[in-house]
């Protein structure tokens, strides 16, 4: 039998949060989309992301507000649709971590935050939170500064990958690059897979960091990526009480942002990013351990974490190359450079997936792509699905 030629609308290269929401979106817009993962899906940034669906408040702190800040401010609105089932994509099996999210200030810097909040720009964003209804964390008499309340939602990142694959699981197959390769032919890139050429209208490169070598293996150079690394730090331990929040120190940006977790087992986990992770991203793990002890200790002194077991991760944040040293703060979708069909996505959020999304959409329709082939997915079932990565609490914590 000869080779067989299949046509989809899109074919989406990645399984993190922009391949997943993409394809979601898409789908449910009528498009035939097939999306394509190497390892796990969530696997790399998004599982290892803290679930923060964030308005931006966090980049007006650091002064680096553009106009691409409106894109971000709405996001919390947008999340929260889709949670309730009214958005284009459905997350009513995601679960919401909590519904606030607090800022707060170590001792001595309370008047700067204080005046910029105060600022006519976040009116309506940031509420000073009343004494009383402080998170447990800070119900001590020992705490000195003052807590504010963000209008951000934090989402359990496991769920939402679920979510996101089981709404559209037929669509998603393991790819296994030994035995499938991209090519560049005449402007037009496609898929070759054993005994099977993929052609897609679109080819939407959502791997995250794995895009610059995908660009690169079509024989691209643009897009450029830029990866900006950290070294975020996870603790187990036995203090009940949850905390989302961002704690301000000297600089614009957090000192120190906290979420909380639980294990399969119900164990309390934190995941403690900030400035500890980004500016301590080169330090040996027991180095960075130690200053994510002296900030506990520090910040908290009146809470005892108990037996605690400690772990770092060093991720690289992919994102397309900035001009200036600025944090991009809208998604990414771009074409790469003389390949008439394929498309390269970053979302630089996870809060941003549904601007990537949309900003796709947006793509297609002004290339007159509308929704056109119905491929038959049982051609692709020889190649597998691919699993959910578990949670790195659950695989690294005894
Ligand atoms: C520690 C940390 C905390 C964060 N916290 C937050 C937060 O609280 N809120 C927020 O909004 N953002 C947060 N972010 C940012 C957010 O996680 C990322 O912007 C987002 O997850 C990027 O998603 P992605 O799908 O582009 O990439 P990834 O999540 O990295 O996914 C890429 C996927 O592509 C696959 N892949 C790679 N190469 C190939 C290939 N050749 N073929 C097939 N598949 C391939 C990978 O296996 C992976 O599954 C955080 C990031 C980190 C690192």
């Amino acid at each position: 039998m000869g080779r067989q030629n299949l046509k989809t609308d899109i074919a989406i290269i990645g399984g993190g949060i922009a391949g997943l929401w993409a394809l979601n979106q898409l789908r449910n817009a009528g498009y035939s989309a097939i999306l394509f993962e190497q390892d796990t899906l969530g696997s790399c940034q998004t599982i290892a992301s803290q679930g923060m669906i964030h308005g931006g408040i966090k980049y007006a702190l650091g002064g680096a507000l553009s106009g691409g800040s409106e894109a971000i401010s709405v996001m919390p609105d947008i999340w929260r649709r889709c949670l309730k089932g009214g958005g284009k994509v459905d997350l009513r099996g995601s679960r919401v971590l909590s519904e606030e999210f607090y800022l707060w200030s170590s001792a001595g810097l309370q008047s700067r935050l204080t005046s910029f909040l105060a600022s006519k720009m976040l009116r309506g964003r940031v509420a000073k939170v009343a004494t009383d209804d402080y998170p447990a964390p800070f119900r001590n008499a020992q705490f000195r500064g003052k807590v504010y309340r963000l209008a951000d939602l934090v989402i359990d990142v496991h769920s939402l990958v679920e979510t996101l694959t089981n709404a559209h699981r037929e669509a998603i197959f393991r790819i296994d690059w030994d035995t499938a390769r991209l090519v560049h032919e005449g402007g037009l890139a496609r898929l070759e897979l054993p005994d099977l050429s993929l052609h897609p209208r679109r080819l939407l490169l959502a791997a995250g960091i794995g895009n610059e070598a995908l660009i690169s293996q079509l024989g691209g150079c643009k897009p450029a990526m830029q990866r900006r690394p950290l070294q975020q730090v996870l603790v187990k331990h036995q203090y009940r009480e949850a905390l989302y929040a961002h704690c301000m120190g000297g600089n614009p940006s957090p000192r120190l942002t906290i979420s909380s977790h639980r294990t399969l087992l119900d164990e309390p986990v934190w995941s403690l990013g900030g400035d500890l992770a980004t500016e301590g991203m080169n330090d040996p793990p027991q180095v960075l351990i130690a200053k994510a002890q002296t900030e506990l200790r520090e910040l908290f002194p009146w809470i005892d974490f108990g037996n605690c077991q400690w772990y770092t991760m060093k991720i690289d944040r992919g994102e397309p190359l900035q001009s200036s040293r600025l944090k991009p703060d809208q998604a990414y979708v771009g074409k790469v450079d003389e390949i008439d069909n394929v498309l390269v996505a970053w979302p630089t959020k996870l809060t941003l997936s549904p601007n990537l999304a949309d900003n796709l959409e947006q793509n297609l329709v002004r290339d007159g792509i509308a929704p056109l082939h119905k491929p038959d997915l049982s051609l692709l079932a020889f190649m597998g699905q691919p699993d959910i990565t578990p949670n790195h609490w659950d695989t690294v914590f005894t």
